[in-house]
């Protein structure tokens, strides 16, 4: 509800979208799906301009779509300068808190009433392996929910027509509650209790749906799930949820993702992390090695002198996101070879021979400690 009143910006959202202030659902769905599709940042790339409509035109739709949020734009839009929900224009009225509820009351519904009326949402898990859940993947989910019937339109009237006006509220789906209290008489408007705010009641029940409104069916989304999702993250889409049991809108398909771990990678947010082994030679001498990215093995040169457990970084060869790139770490482990040929054997007591403590920095430490503890040398070539 706070969202729908955010009224700062005195944008014209009929203007945006180019349909008049009477327009239906549909002429608004429908000019916003043109648009839309003008102005996608895909078609216009580096058109700081053509971005900017972009988001206009998503934002004027998220309002006009929404009947709550509609309905607190156009009061706003007539009624300029009343004040915001801060109440400070409301103060002749006695507390803005009842005036507020009754606006919002007869449009058909407040945040309470919302939740109420509107159907609820459904929760869908899904694993995402982790390279799919990297690199963004299209997946399909099917599950099953009350969908609204679309032989009525979800009023559960034949053809979705068979109604005939409610006589308790003469069609306007609310009604006014008159109570006497101390401070006088008030007067209170809420939704009709005989035709739920609807305005009709139903004289003839649709056959599909036999008067529900919905069918209980199985239910295919397509998703296309961006690169960089990661577990607890979760796509909503809008009226892909339970159909609501008065013909309001239906809830929203709310998918949670949880992404499976890899043979090779852990990640954190964006970020990638390998370990390596590599040869004891090579963590020696330095060289080439192979590291696995998303896409491919890259080389990678490691210094002379590393030691296991060091960590070095690859810039920007993490997850590819909308919200930035990740790095991706290599921590190597030196390994040290389980079995030796006798010429490799006689090469390595060469090298022995020839090594001195002293260039061991941890060795060393250790090497001097024992020696003032117990006069004990702690290596022996
Ligand atoms: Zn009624
Ligand atoms: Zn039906």
């Amino acid at each position: 509800m706070e969202k729908g009143l955010e009224m700062a910006e005195k944008k014209d959202y009929y203007e945006i979208l180019g349909v008049g202030k009477n327009a239906s659902d549909e002429e608004i769905r429908a000019a916003y799906k043109k648009l839309v599709k003008m102005y996608h940042p895909d078609l216009h790339p580096n058109d700081p301009l053509a971005a900017e409509k972009f988001k206009e035109i998503n934002e004027a739709n998220e309002v006009l779509s929404d009947k709550q949020k509609r309905a607190a734009y156009d009061f706003e839009r007539e009624h300029p300068g009343m004040g915001g929900p801060d109440g400070a224009g409301f103060g002749g009225f006695g507390g803005f808190g009842d005036i507020f509820d009754s606006i919002f009351q007869g449009f058909g519904g407040g945040a309470s009433v919302q939740r109420d009326t509107r159907g609820e949402d459904i929760q869908v898990n899904m694993s995402l392996s982790f390279m799919d859940a990297a690199k963004g993947c299209r997946k399909e989910v099917t599950y099953t929910r009350n969908e609204p019937c679309k032989a009525c339109s979800g009023t559960g009237a034949k053809n979705g027509t068979a109604f005939k006006t409610c006589a308790k509220c003469s069609g306007k789906g609310q009604v006014r509650f008159t109570q006497e209290t101390i401070f006088g008489r008030t007067v209170r408007v809420g939704a009709c209790p005989d035709c739920k705010g609807r305005g009709k009641i139903v004289t003839d029940k649709c056959p599909e749906c036999k008067g529900k409104g919905f069918l209980r069916r199985d239910t295919t989304v397509t998703l296309d799930i961006p690169a960089g999702a990661d577990t607890n993250s979760y796509i909503r889409r809008r009226g892909f949820g339970q159909a609501s049991p008065d013909g309001w809108e239906p809830g929203d398909l709310i998918v949670v993702f949880r992404v499976e771990p890899h043979k090779l990678f852990s990640r954190k947010n964006m970020d990638l992390y390998v370990d390596l082994p590599i040869p004891y030679y090579t963590a020696a001498l330095g060289g080439k090695v192979y590291v696995p990215t998303l896409d491919d093995a890259v080389e990678y040169t490691i210094p002379e002198g590393t030691q296991s457990g060091e960590t070095f970084t690859i810039r920007h060869k993490g997850i590819k996101s909308k919200n930035g790139t990740g790095n991706l770490y290599l921590r190597v482990q030196v390994e040290v070879p389980a079995k030796l040929s006798r010429e490799q054997r006689e090469a390595l007591k060469a090298v022995a021979a020839a090594q001195d403590v002293k260039q061991f920095d941890l060795s060393k430490k250790y090497a001097d400690s024992m020696s003032a503890l117990y006069g004990v040398e702690a290596y022996k070539k």
